[in-house]
């Protein structure tokens, strides 16, 4: 079965990654369970940067745990690295926080404080002006092969938090469409429009492509 490694350490993002990729004939892992800690600078100026440096810096370190690995048959062999790289950009506020959403306001910043501070900061802004979206790049690592799909989930900043799954932005993230936030959507009702869910659909369709000519 093909080893995918999926290139992050939030607990909550793996959650969502592992119900996706459940149809695949696929042992999926986090970079932990493969063995890895590595530091990565995310140092790139978009999206799509940002999960190429990962992908590139874990499928690098996969290839070197596989090569010492006398077994063959860890985690790390013949891996294929998935990295993302996700946030949202809210109009208003000239895109931020775009790609420093999990740093924005402060690393250890909580999500209900961050969420507050949002809401504060387009307080009275009609509902225009509140459009905003969530994005996803994910960059695929497969042999010597590099490449990188980004999604977008559309929608508008709330009036007040409401709902409690998901995680970060969530709860502040409203779908015109369902009449709710993100955070009121079941798992698998967000997976299904989710900038995660369709980057993963597209990086699900890369994978099978480069299977077919390996
Ligand atoms: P990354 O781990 O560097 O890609 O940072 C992603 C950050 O964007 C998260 O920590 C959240 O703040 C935000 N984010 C990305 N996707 C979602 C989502 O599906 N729901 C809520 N917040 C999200």
């Amino acid at each position: 079965m093909m080893n995918i490694i999926f290139a992050t350490g939030n607990q909550e993002k793996m959650k969502e990654i592992r119900m996706i990729m459940a149809d695949q004939p696929a042992n999926v892992f986090s970079m932990r369970e493969a063995g890895i800690e590595l530091d990565i600078v995310e140092d790139g100026a978009t999206f799509e940067e940002n999960a190429a440096i990962k992908a590139k810096a874990v499928k690098r370190e996969a290839d070197r745990i596989a090569m010492a690995d006398p077994t063959g048959s860890g985690p790390c062999s013949n891996a294929i690295v998935l990295a993302d790289d996700s946030g949202l950009e809210i109009d208003y506020l000239n895109k931020e926080p775009g790609i420093y959403s999990s740093r924005y306001l402060g690393e250890d910043t909580s999500y209900e404080i961050k969420n507050r501070i949002i809401l504060e900061r387009l307080s009275g802004v009609p509902e225009e002006q509140r459009s905003a979206r969530f994005v996803c790049a994910i960059a695929i690592a497969a042999g010597k092969q590099i490449r990188c799909v980004r999604e977008t989930m559309e929608g508008r900043i709330a009036w007040e938090p409401k709902g409690a799954n998901g995680f970060g932005y969530d709860p502040i993230f409203f779908l015109p469409e369902y009449g709710c936030t993100s955070a009121q959507l079941s798992p698998e009702e967000k997976n299904a429009c989710s900038h995660r869910g369709k980057a993963l659909q597209a990086a699900k369709k890369f994978i099978d492509d480069y299977l077919q000519q390996v």
